[in-house]
């Protein structure tokens, strides 16, 4: 049977609670015991994928097509196995679950109660992870803070989870924050007493306080800490700020956390602890390095959370090719307005990323021009890969008004057009192309030589895809597809010819990047880049005469900086 550690958190959110719980799965995995890591979040929303991401992040998705939350992916990069829809349950998930079993007559005569019909429906569903995954630890992070009257539900399900199971086979790890008051210089543990104070309300004791800390924490704090939240002082965890994530289980392990929860949990059949791998990564990162400038050219850039996993995947492969990748985040729009130019001008490598709707797009469409005409490296993903697709036909075919019918239904070449399956699709929730697809190489092409293996599986999400209709034209032009989805005959990615490094991809690479193993796209796209930075190749100038609509010179506040859903 499995044993659970629950991870809850207090005082205020953002203090890295989804990485504590990735860190603690790698603790355990590496002492070679199975883990299973599952989110719990307790919004209303089925999932993420129908919000903003300026509200949510990014929308990780899971290789059975489940869009989820970005915790996902921290846990998928750390545990370094792939994990499924069963990883993120949400209160929407539940209710519509338990309201639908009412509709049908399932608890015909009874009141439907919060307790026990939607506790009831929590815990089926975090035994149901730990059935599926048959892991002998699952970790469960409950989101929001506790105080939440949202997460009262998942916090008496996992009570009553380690009731059923018996106190030896789970454990509550409370991650919380130490504000430090500078006019004092002091770190004050009373938030943290308080947000104990209310879980023991609700039936939970902490096990363990990881306490977050923008400084350093003596052993004072400890010692009060552990008094005044009735917790062992050696399960006290400070937690200061760190330089890089991946550092987390290092750290972890030093403060003698893994060995805590082995004992507690009676896993000592285990081995000891295996971070060879994981110190030499910190290592690496840790190491000085040339640094390398890779414009992301988005919608969503003045949230970075947004591309959380592009990001990593950067990193990942930055630390494959011996660089230290500096992210420019370029706001798609600034790049309709004259100068923008400047924006790109330091940029050893391009990147497009995935959106949706058409704000930004006329700034994409040239950041892949710039791209283009410099051979400066560039990687387009999903979206990226359609304004490669839009920017090349209209410049190098010459078809004017080439465009996605995403956004100009009436455009004379859709070179990018809606999927037929997608065609009369009304409801927005959970109806994309979504999940890992089988893709096949064109033997020859730079994707095949990048690959290295003749087929791939890559996880998507998306509407619109590559018009069959003039690929012919554009591969006789110089843009070829590069691999195919064949049962429906899709271009899933494709690339320039004669050009150093221009690919654009239908599906996300970067959600399968680790960081000991980097994506290939990625890390190809990394060598090209640092190829010209070694050369310290200045791109030439852009000639003049764009047939981009003409950019005004301020920003539209409609569109700009504001945090809409679009
Ligand atoms: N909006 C585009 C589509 O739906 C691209 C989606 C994406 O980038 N994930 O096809």
């Amino acid at each position: 049977m499995a044993k659970y550690v629950f991870v809850t958190g207090g005082v205020v959110s953002s203090i890295g609670k989804g990485i504590t719980a990735a860190a603690i799965g790698r603790l355990l995995k590496s002492r070679g015991i199975t883990v299973s890591v599952q989110k719990l979040d307790p919004y209303l929303n089925v999932d993420p994928g129908t919000m903003s991401p300026y509200q949510h992040g990014e929308v990780f998705v899971t290789t059975d097509g489940a869009e989820t939350d970005l915790d996902l992916g921290h846990y998928e990069r750390f545990i370094d196995s792939d994990l499924t829809q069963s990883s993120n349950v949400t209160a929407g998930q539940i209710y519509t679950a338990v309201i639908a079993r009412e509709r049908r007559g399932d608890f015909l005569g009874g009141t439907i109660q919060v307790i026990p019909h939607v506790t009831n429906a929590i815990k089926a569903k975090i035994t149901g992870n730990a059935e599926e995954s048959g892991a002998q630890v699952v970790i469960v992070e409950v989101g929001g803070t506790v105080g939440d009257i949202e997460s009262l539900p998942f916090l008496e399900a996992i009570r009553q989870v380690r009731n059923d199971v018996g106190r030896d086979d789970a454990l509550f790890v409370h991650v919380t924050y130490l504000p430090y008051i500078i006019t004092s210089g002091e770190l004050k543990t009373k938030p943290t007493q308080h947000s104990v104070r209310e879980l023991r309300s609700i039936g939970i004791q902490p096990d363990v306080i990881a306490a977050r800390s923008d400084y350093p924490i003596d052993q004072e704090i400890i010692e009060k800490l552990s008094l005044f939240c009735d917790v062992e002082t050696r399960a006290v965890i400070p937690l200061p700020n760190v330089d890089t994530i991946y550092r987390v289980p290092v750290h972890l392990e030093e403060t003698g956390l893994d060995a805590f929860l082995v004992e507690r949990l009676g896993l000592e059949a285990a081995g000891p602890p295996d971070l060879k791998d994981w110190r030499e990564l910190v290592r690496r990162i840790e190491e000085p390095k040339p640094s390398l400038s890779i414009a992301i050219v988005g919608k969503y850039v003045e949230l970075h959370d947004s591309y959380l996993s592009v990001k990593e995947a950067l990193h990942h492969a930055g630390l494959a090719k011996d660089v230290n990748v500096d992210i420019e985040w370029v706001p798609a729009e600034d790049l309709e307005h004259p100068s923008w130019e400047r924006y790109l001008e330091r940029a050893h490598g391009i990147i497009v990323p995935g959106g949706f709707g058409s704000r930004g797009i006329e700034g994409m469409v040239r950041a892949a021009r710039y791209a283009r005409e410099r051979e400066l490296p560039f990687l387009g993903l999903c979206l990226g890969m359609q304004v490669m697709v839009i920017e090349y036909a209209r410049h190098v075919l010459g078809w004017i008004g080439a465009n996605s019918t995403e956004f100009d239904l009436e455009a004379p070449y859709p070179v990018i057009h809606i999927m037929e399956d997608q065609e009369n699709v009304e409801a927005m929730g959970g109806t994309m192309r979504l999940g890992a697809y089988p893709c096949e190489l064109v033997p020859g092409t730079r994707t095949h030589d990048t690959y290295a293996v003749p087929s791939i599986s890559e996880r998507h999400r998306h509407r619109f895809e590559f018009n069959n209709r003039f690929k012919q034209d554009l591969r006789d032009a110089g843009l070829v597809a590069s691999g195919i989805y064949k049962e429906k005959n899709l271009v899933e990615i494709c690339e320039i010819r004669d050009h150093p490094f221009m690919l654009g991809s239908q599906f996300h690479p970067e959600f399968q990047s680790r960081p000991t193993r980097p994506h290939p796209l990625f890390r190809e796209f990394v060598a090209a880049a640092t190829a010209i930075h070694r050369e310290g190749e200045q791109p030439p100038l852009l000639p003049d005469g764009e047939p981009i609509p003409a950019p005004t010179d301020q920003p539209d506040p409609q569109t700009r900086g504001i945090r809409s859903a679009s």
